[in-house]
């Protein structure tokens, strides 16, 4: 099986054999040195020196996280979106009794920093901003850069979903400022799905003094309490840990630049092979077109449920449909992290043979 989803993505085979190691003591000796040792090596490559916690969750608790410790009830968060996760930062606000001051975009469309911009001088009581720096249901990649640039110069927090970037797409934390950066484990680290962790600056921690939302499991304050003694508050996904030991130390290994480089000519990859086939592809400007999920408008006249079936039960490659509005309407081809060319080209010419098989006539 060619396994093409935005995550889980595929691990490699050293670091999935450290899941088969014994248990220990998650409060003992080993641990700390353990947890210690991870977490400055993912403060390498999130490229801070600002705090940062490893939480027992997928990526979406590490988004609530975000929300739960730096927002009181009634606060209002200015949630940039341009999909789907850039709106589940609106809807877990929202369920925590958050304001929410929505700023979208359409399918396909990057976040335009000059909107931005103008919604915060609209709305001076935003306490906050919420943005997706790579958004996994459409492909894009935004501009966070300028974005940050915009929400610092009008002194705001600004929270980022990085699940599908770090570790992928150049995201120097400090050079950015960025206050709140969280990402989880299996999409850009080669590690199974299991844990996220969350990047906090000095300004976050202030807004921590004041936020008053409820929260008890994902509260950082005992994260921070228990990181003094070289442990975590509640039990950890142990197994875990160990995979991710062993992809980090790989990927230092290779080198951040050199990660970024090969990431970028894996998507111009898969980009000129779906343009070859005479699809379009769901960003509508190319610099926006994300390097770690290629997103590809089904074509008139083809199934989309259908195009993802034979893909997986006639030619072994498992690519992902549409969410929400765009289901039917796009598939999305993972190519992000443990991954090599051959497995692209295969990918890219089984979407030939599928839609042939569905009764496209490719170029
Ligand atoms: C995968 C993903 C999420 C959700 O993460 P879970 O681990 O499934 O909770 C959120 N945001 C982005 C951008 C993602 O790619």
């Amino acid at each position: 099986m060619n396994l093409r989803i935005p995550g889980p993505t595929p691990v490699p085979e050293e670091v999935l054999r450290e899941m088969s190691r014994p248990m220990l003591n998650h409060r003992g000796p080993i641990f700390k040195e353990i947890l210690y040792r991870v977490t400055a090596r993912l403060q390498q490559v999130f490229q801070t020196r600002n705090d940062l916690y490893i939480l027992t969750a997928s990526g979406t608790g590490a988004m609530e996280t975000a929300i739960v410790n730096f927002l009181s009830p009634g606060d209002t968060l200015l949630a940039v979106s341009v999909g789907v996760f850039g709106r589940r930062f609106a809807q877990i606000a929202q369920a925590y009794g958050a304001r929410v001051v929505p700023l979208e975009f359409p399918p396909g469309h990057a976040a335009d920093p000059e909107r931005v911009e103008q919604a915060l001088r609209e709305h001076p009581e935003a306490v906050a901003v919420s943005v997706t720096h790579n958004e996994t249901s459409t492909g894009v990649t935004n501009n966070l850069e300028a974005i940050a640039a915009v929400v610092r110069a009008h002194d705001r927090l600004l929270i980022v979903d990085a699940i599908s970037s770090l570790g992928l797409i150049p995201l120097p934390v400090d050079r950015w400022g960025c206050d709140v950066v969280l990402t989880a484990s299996q999409k850009g680290l080669m590690t199974p799905p299991g844990l996220s962790f969350i990047s906090v600056s000095e300004r976050a921690w202030q807004a921590y003094q004041r936020a008053r939302m409820p929260r008890f499991y994902f509260d950082l304050g005992k994260y921070r309490d228990y990181y003094q003694r070289g442990q975590t508050p509640w039990t950890p996904a142990v197994s875990v840990f160990f995979a991710l030991d062993r992809a980090l130390s790989r990927m230092l290994e290779t080198g951040l630049e050199a990660i970024y480089r090969r990431q970028a000519a894996m998507g111009r990859l898969v980009r000129e092979g779906v343009r070859r086939l005479g699809l379009a592809l769901v960003p509508v400007e190319e610099g926006f077109a994300s390097d770690t999920v290629t997103a590809v408008w089904v074509p008139q006249g083809v199934d989309g449920r259908a195009l993802v079936r034979v893909l997986r039960e006639d030619l072994g490659v498992v690519v992902a449909g549409g969410q929400a509005e765009l289901e039917g309407r796009i598939i999305r081809i993972g190519h992000m992290g443990y991954v090599e060319e051959g497995e692209l080209e295969q990918a890219l010419s089984a979407l030939r043979e599928a839609l042939a098989r569905l009764g496209y006539r490719s170029p």
